[in-house]
């Protein structure tokens, strides 16, 4: 059951993933028998049947990570290193078809979806290279009496939940940090594009991961599977990425049995343009940050500010930019941006843009969207709009570049600011002071400064505010799967 890249066509492709739980390195049904089917959001067409895991099978995957995990943690270094390595090796040699599969279940371009299994394996040759860099330290305390030996220890079996916008990308960079630590794993991937992480064990499995290290069960039962196995106190750490509502219902699970946490939530990103930008750059980098995944991305620019001077020419220009686009099936030559990932999505964006139009917002300019059946929203670009407009206040996830007009910096600062959110904001300006003053005052854990993309298997990726805690990748990304433990040794 393994994947390789064959240039099959979609649906020969997708009868070689499979389909079953993975649990304790057996593919196998759901104990009762549930299975879900999976659309292709670009015609609404049902393109595989999953096995729907329920209560049993939950705590069965639990059960299999509990048991793998003193032999895992047991493993060299280098062992896990390796590991990871080869399955970089692999995904990158099938690129090719996992794009496909992930377009299939989730809409985006093949290039983006080409694009994206690229940036996931990045994170499986980011943390093969930190596996062997975990280190300790050996000190004493201030008055000589006692030795200081501190190790660090995985933090032990646990949960991983995932959404579906990046459905390859979200898993590895979970699973890459705990694999590198020496942390077992129950992975539970989101119903919508279950079959990339099914693949991707399936892969793991071939670079030589151990039976059990990697349980999967996709689900459409979460609320029912997930409360026991996080409240069960065999689970030691659960790492999220998804909507802030959801994370703050899994916060209340953790604090039952005290389970570390890593929580990636939602945003509502600030994309600021300063009347010094160089204006190529401006468009660039706010197509980049709007239209990325048909700008279903928590890093999407969701609030544009553009400085009144420019504001005319900044937006006409990505008006043009926006209204040009190709719209349609991600698996077609020349497509450039596909549909969203299902109906309440489509509603959702459709809604946001009446409601502003309700409230006087112009559009400035309005692509075409294909009659085929799938959930296709046309890009779309606004201006005039109203402060109680609702789309400033909540994540957009749609192809809908939202432009307000400010004139002072301390005014753009203030409405910035003006969010529960706080994961990224984006600064256009060529005037050094004025770039690292206001990256210093946006209230965000990343800036993409004078760039539309912050995303990076090397760099800190996490928000302030209630988007999130903690931080995956980069240095401190291996950190969120340690523990520290101290010897205290007396002297002499
Ligand atoms: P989105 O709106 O992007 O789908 P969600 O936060 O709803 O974001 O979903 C992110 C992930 O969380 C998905 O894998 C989803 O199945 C899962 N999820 C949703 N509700 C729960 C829950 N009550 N308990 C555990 N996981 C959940």
């Amino acid at each position: 059951m393994t994947i390789t890249n064959t240039h099959l066509g979609p649906a020969e492709l997708l009868s070689t993933v499979p389909t079953g739980l993975f649990i304790g390195g057996q593919w196998r049904p759901a104990e009762d028998g549930a299975t879900f089917a999976v659309h292709n959001p670009a015609t609404g067409g049902v393109i595989a049947d999953v096995s729907d895991a329920g209560i049993a099978d939950a705590q069965d995957a639990v059960d299999a990570a509990a048991a793998a995990q003193t032999d895992w943690a047991a493993t060299s270094p280098r062992q896990r290193a390796d590991i990871l390595r080869r399955a970089y090796d692999l995904l990158l040699e099938r690129a090719d078809d996992l794009a496909l599969i992930m377009t299939s279940e989730m809409g985006k371009p093949l290039a983006e979806a080409k694009a994206e299994v690229n940036y996931a394996a990045e994170f499986f040759r980011w943390f093969s290279e930190e596996a062997p860099r975990i280190d300790g330290s050996y000190g004493q305390t201030p008055d000589g009496n006692t030795r200081v030996l501190v190790m660090r220890r995985p933090v032990g079996p646990c949960l991983l939940i995932t959404p579906w916008n990046f459905p390859m990308a979200m898993g590895t960079r979970k699973i890459g940090p705990a694999i590198a630590a020496g942390c077992t794993m129950v992975f539970k991937p989101a119903p919508q594009t279950p079959l990339s992480s099914l693949a991707l064990a399936a892969l793991l499995t071939e670079a030589g991961l151990p039976d059990g290290v990697l349980n999967v069960i996709p689900t459409t039962r979460a609320e029912q599977i997930i409360e026991p196995i996080m409240t069960g106190g065999v689970l030691r750490k659960m790492s999220f990425t998804g909507s802030t509502e959801v994370g703050r219902i899994l916060l209340a699970q953790a604090a039952r049995t005290v389970m570390r946490t890593s929580m990636e939530l939602g945003g509502n990103a600030p994309f600021i343009v300063f009347d010094d930008a160089d204006l190529d750059t401006a468009v660039d980098a706010a197509f980049a940050a709007k239209m990325r995944n048909m700008g279903e991305a928590c890093t999407a620019a969701n609030r544009i500010f553009a400085q009144r001077s420019v504001a005319e020419q900044f937006t006409s220009r990505l008006a043009d930019r926006m209204a040009g686009l190709i719209v349609g099936d991600g698996t077609e030559d020349g497509v450039q941006v596909g549909p969203l990932i299902d109906q309440p999505s489509l509603n959702k964006v459709s809604r946001l843009v009446e409601d502003a139009l309700s409230k006087g917002a112009r559009i400035v300019a309005q692509g075409q969207v294909p009659d085929t059946g799938g959930y296709f929203y046309p890009p779309t670009v606004l201006t005039d709009i109203a402060a109680d407009s609702e789309l400033l206040h909540t994540e957009i996830f749609g192809p809908v570049a939202a432009v307000r007009t400010f004139d002072t910096e301390a005014e753009v600062l203030t409405a910035a600011n003006d969010t529960d959110w706080g994961l990224v904001g984006y600064v256009v300006t060529n005037d050094l002071n004025r770039a690292l003053r206001v990256s210093e005052a946006l209230e965000v854990g990343m800036v993409g400064l004078n760039t539309g993309i912050v995303s990076n298997p090397a760099a800190p990726f996490g928000g302030v505010k209630q988007s999130g805690l903690g931080r995956e990748g980069g240095r401190v990304g291996i950190d969120e799967f340690l523990e520290y433990r101290y010897l205290a040794i007396p002297s002499g």
